[in-house]
């Protein structure tokens, strides 16, 4: 049975990449639910565009929900998120690794989008100064449920703050912003001189399983395309490139420290991982991409 979506929207239609005001192409349909290679399988599209200079993916017109808690104010346990509440002292961990940030120094940590606050609360216990924004009602909840990290029921643009940032983290939260460019103009107004900014996790317009899904329904001629999920959960609004992420260290005049395509693993078997991971960072066709900007 397909489940009917309630949202109302408004829609904005962009009229160039927002990244690098590249042209764009139409990509396909994408409907509000799983994509079948046959049959009808949903009851509304939207129109897909790509970015023919740095290749980002996005709903055009791109619709926007009535309110953020329309579709994320959700019982916690349903959403498509990282759950456990163990392994997050060694996300903490590796992240200041890719961040290139010194651990011996307390450091002023802005968390954007906390989701269950896990990892604010890693970084809390390893001694930092940490504000976790969570702008979902359910999810503030629960984020603000641990103590230590300042959780804040607020979006980025939302939020005020007196003093700057040694650390700013969207950990999979950048590809279901509405506004990314303005949210991360409003990062890098945070961030103190030297300080790093991480989007981690967005999910790669060039991931294998899109690319060979995508293949299989321009073969059966169907108009359809399964890049993000502007209707349906999780919400993904953006999908991006390695140019996409560089361009937009570009615009703002930031260094790129690191960017990476990777598994969305980030732990599991060492020898798999490193073996799976050069596979793809040759070929660049992993789920997610990493990058980490300094100002
Ligand atoms: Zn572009």
């Amino acid at each position: 049975m397909i489940e009917q979506n309630k949202t109302e929207y408004r829609f904005i239609e962009r009229h160039g990449c927002p990244i690098c005001e590249g042209n764009l192409a139409n990509f396909g349909l994408r409907g509000s639910g799983r994509q079948r290679l046959i049959g009808r399988s949903a009851d509304q599209y939207v129109t897909i565009a790509r970015c023919t200079s740095c290749g980002l993916v996005f709903p055009n017109p791109m619709p926007i929900p009535e309110s953020i808690d329309s579709h994320y104010d959700l019982p916690t346990e349903d959403y498509f998120i990282r759950s456990k509440e163990s392994g997050w002292d060694q996300v903490a961990h590796h992240i200041l690794d890719l961040a290139s940030l010194r651990k011996d120094s307390a450091l002023r940590i802005l968390d954007v989008g906390s989701g269950l606050g896990n990892m604010a609360l890693a970084f809390h216990r390893q001694g930092h100064r940490v504000t976790g924004l969570e702008p979902s009602s359910s999810f503030f909840r629960a984020a603000s449920r641990h103590d230590g990290p300042e959780i804040l029921q607020s979006t980025l643009q939302q939020a005020e703050f007196s003093d700057s940032f040694d650390l700013i983290v969207f950990l999979a939260v950048f590809e279901h912003l509405t506004d990314p460019i303005g949210d991360f103009n409003k990062a890098v107004d945070l961030l103190r001189e030297g300080g790093r900014i991480c989007i981690l996790n967005v999910p790669n317009a060039k991931y294998a399983k899109t690319r060979l899904a995508n293949f299989a329904l321009r073969c059966l001629l169907r108009p359809y395309v399964i890049n993000c999920s502007p209707l349906h959960p999780p919400f993904h609004l953006w999908e991006f490139q390695r140019e996409s992420l560089t361009a937009l260290g570009k615009r703002f005049n930031l260094e790129v420290v690191h960017l990476s395509v990777d598994t969305s693993l980030t732990f599991g078997n060492p020898f798999l991982y490193q073996a799976y991971q050069k596979l793809i960072e040759t070929t660049e066709t992993g789920e997610v991409l990493r990058v980490v900007f300094a100002k």
